[in-house]
């Protein structure tokens, strides 16, 4: 049996692995595909399919976007989208730019808090990837002010959390339209660690096709009820590992994984959105 690893980040987003070390990696495994879906940045994926045909893995491109609620911070993954459109490009370049300037106002806070982290260490550690939360908290680790990545997150840069700032907001109807318009199939990222079910129905409205059942950080019980909601609502039952390299600690690449004809049925859903949406 195929199987997928539908959730992997690049040194191009916030994973210490190169796309040699990603598709390599996923080779060893026993992988036939895995779907890159860095951070607001699709600069991984052409490097990956590359060597992908030179090491027999499928790469399947993807993306993962944040998107901003009051009371909430909702990762939504696409797939299959035309990836190279032109206008999408201009507007994740205007994100990234964002993400540099929100991490200059986080560093602000933590020096406020005695938490000496400097711009320049983060943007050293994102090195050409897309800077993020994570490079930030690898900053506050080497000051030796924070013991650990979930101190670092629960006490100060996690989700409204006195160090944390605001990326630029996509909507949850902007996350899902964009994708839609260029053929992506919209999934909603790691449901459980989101915490937010309540807002399932809305994005579904908004034309979500699918949620992320099978994660690093779902428990059975929790893989359970996701499979039993996404039946309900009809939505693709989607896995992954969400694999950062080294980036959070453990390489976690294949550790997840989910039987092929996922990645059919994701196919299938992008060819339907593009006959609806064009
Ligand atoms: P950003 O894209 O800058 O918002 O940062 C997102 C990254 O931070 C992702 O890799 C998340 O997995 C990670 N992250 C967000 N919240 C937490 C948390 N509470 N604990 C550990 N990692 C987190
Ligand atoms: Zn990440
Ligand atoms: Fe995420
Ligand atoms: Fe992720």
């Amino acid at each position: 049996m195929k199987f997928a690893d539908l959730h992997v980040h690049t040194f191009y987003s916030d994973s210490t692995f190169s796309p040699e070390e990603v598709v390599s990696c996923a080779r060893d495994k026993g992988l036939a595909a895995i779907a890159i879906c860095d951070h607001d940045s699709v600069d991984g994926i052409v490097p990956c399919t590359k060597l992908g045909r030179e090491m027999g893995v499928e790469i399947i491109p993807g993306i993962e976007l944040t998107i901003e609620k009051a009371d909430a911070e909702i990762h939504i993954l696409g797939y299959f989208m035309d990836y190279e459109t032109a206008w999408f490009g201009e507007k994740l370049r205007e994100i990234q730019k964002a993400r540099i300037e929100r991490i200059h106002r986080m560093v602000e806070k933590l020096n406020a808090e005695g938490i000496a982290v400097k711009s320049e260490d983060v943007f050293a550690l994102a090195g050409k990837g897309t800077v993020g939360r994570l490079h930030l908290a690898q900053a506050m680790l080497k000051t030796g002010k924070v013991a650990t990545f979930k101190d670092a997150f629960d006490k100060y840069i996690g989700f409204n959390k006195p160090c944390y700032a605001a990326n630029i907001k996509f909507t949850p109807k902007e996350a899902i339209e964009t994708l839609l318009k260029i053929g992506g199939v919209p999934v909603m990222a790691h449901p459980n660690v989101t915490d937010k079910d309540e807002c399932i129905p809305e994005l579904i409205e908004y034309g979500l096709r699918g949620i992320e059942v099978y994660h690093t950080d779902h428990k059975p019980g929790v893989t359970k009820h996701y499979e039993t909601l996404a039946k309900e609502k009809g939505l693709l039952m989607t896995g992954g590992s969400d694999c950062h390299g080294l980036g959070k600690g453990r390489v976690l690449l294949g550790g997840v994984r989910v039987p092929y004809d996922i990645v059919d049925g994701l196919r299938e859903e992008s060819e339907k959105i593009r006959h609806e949406y064009r």
